[in-house]
């Protein structure tokens, strides 16, 4: 029979892989708590017409991406969520989560998107989205792009630039629009199809072509900065104030649109020359309209999400590395008193805080001992009948040369604890 695959596009994470991942996710945790944000958790299934309605209907995703299915018992259309915004603000309505005062959050966890996979573009990947909901900012958009740079100094990158723009508000959109459709009706015939088709239904995603044929006309299209009005342009420098009070260096591009309808205001990507054509590592901005969009009272509000599986190829690029916890010790155990035993002393080492493996499956001393080398423990503990007769173990290390020593359950314990590793205890 034929085995079964994983749908394309679908990863994966083994064993050897998952360290990097622990320590990423430890990385994250430790810098987000430092910042006050606070994690949440939503479901990975949402009515479709969440995204429809705050991604916005012309847009790459809704087109084109969503994992869209009927629900089969109640002919509801349901949607795997490609981001996590829209879910966090659906919450916080529902909740009344910003009812009491602006809340800093984040959560982590699967996107689905159908695209053509390709290195660092999957159908599943994974992303770590932070938002402030009830802030108007700008500080707390400097905020967001602070806290980006320590993230990047933190987990070793390097090479990891800042792009801002602003969107300003709608009137202001609305203004350039019509610039940018004049500009582009007047060159129509370079424009692809994709472009061409959105010319009619959402000009300014033209900016956003990943073809690099439309780079030219892209370059010399007129500045939506031009368009923006006093209030917008005034949040704006006072952004670019802060951060480069903060020292974080960045570019302004006036072409960056980004791929989603509900931002305003202040965006930016983070991105890396490191990994090739998906080099953007983070992105995000300020999405003032989204919570009454989606039905809620208004509430200014931004945030990011960056992607982990793009972060974690640009840490492999800079050899940052993980290492695998090992246990302390594994088990080698025969005889039939030898073998009972055993499996107290496992649970007594568990409870002396220790990381134990039990040899399981039986087999010879030797094929035992080339587990307890394989497994990267640092010690064997070796209990025949002998040492369950005397309640002892023989402790071997594995990674030194010492003599083998028959010890108590307990010594034994003390001898093989980690001083370099907190070990938790319930004993
Ligand atoms: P791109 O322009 O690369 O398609 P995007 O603008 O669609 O990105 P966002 O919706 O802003 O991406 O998502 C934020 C981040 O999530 C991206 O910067 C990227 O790091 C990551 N990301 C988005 N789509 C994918 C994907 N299909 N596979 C892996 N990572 C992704
Ligand atoms: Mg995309």
């Amino acid at each position: 029979m034929q085995a079964i695959q994983a749908v394309r596009g679908m990863n994966d994470v083994l064993p050897d892989q998952s360290p990097i991942w622990e320590s990423f996710e430890q990385t994250v945790r430790d810098w987000l708590a430092c910042y006050g944000y606070r994690n949440m958790r939503m479901p990975v299934l949402e009515k479709t017409d969440l995204f429809v309605r705050s991604i916005g209907e012309v847009t790459d995703i809704v087109e084109k991406e969503m994992y869209t299915f009927v629900d089969q018992l109640n002919g509801e259309s349901l949607t795997l969520r490609p981001e996590g915004t829209a879910s966090c603000v659906r919450a916080a309505i529902q909740h009344n989560l910003v009812y009491s005062g602006p809340r800093r959050v984040y959560y982590w966890g699967p996107m689905f998107r159908h695209e053509r996979p390709q290195k660092g573009r999957f159908r599943q990947f994974h992303q770590v989205g932070v938002e402030a909901l009830g802030f108007a900012g700008p500080d707390v958009d400097a905020e967001h792009m602070v806290m980006g740079a320590r993230l990047w100094k933190r987990l070793g990158l390097e090479d990891v630039s800042l792009e801002i723009n602003s969107l300003g508000d709608a009137e202001s959109r609305a203004r350039y629009r019509d610039r940018l459709v004049a500009y582009l009706e007047a060159r129509i015939d370079e424009l692809d199809e994709d472009s061409k088709r959105r010319l009619r239904t959402n000009p300014l995603r033209v900016l956003d072509s990943k073809n690099p044929a439309m780079r030219t006309i892209v370059a010399e299209a007129p500045q939506l900065l031009d368009d923006l009005n006093d209030g917008s342009l005034a949040s704006f420098d006072k952004l670019q104030s802060l951060l480069r009070a903060a020292n974080v260096s960045f570019t302004i591009n006036s072409r960056l649109v980004r791929g989603l309808d509900y931002y305003n205001d202040a965006v930016y990507e983070w991105t890396t020359k490191r990994l090739g054509a998906q080099g953007t590592v983070c992105a995000g901005g300020r999405y003032d309209g989204l919570f009454e969009q989606i039905g809620g009272k208004p509430a200014p509000a931004c945030g990011f999400a960056m992607g982990i599986e793009r972060l974690l190829a640009l840490m492999a690029d800079v050899g940052r590395e993980a290492a695998a916890r090992t246990p302390d010790v594994y088990i080698v155990h025969a005889g039939d008193a030898g073998n009972r035993f055993a499996w107290t002393v496992a649970e007594d080492f568990r409870d002396a805080g220790l990381d134990v493996v039990l040899h399981c499956g039986g087999g010879s001393f030797k094929s035992q001992m080339k587990r307890a080398d394989n497994s990267g423990a640092r010690f064997a503990a070796i209990i025949g009948d002998d040492e369950a007769q005397s309640e002892q173990v023989s402790v071997k290390a594995l990674r030194e040369t010492a003599e083998q020593k028959k010890l108590a359950v307990k010594d034994a314990a003390v001898l093989m604890h980690d001083p370099a590793r907190k070990h938790g205890s319930d004993g």
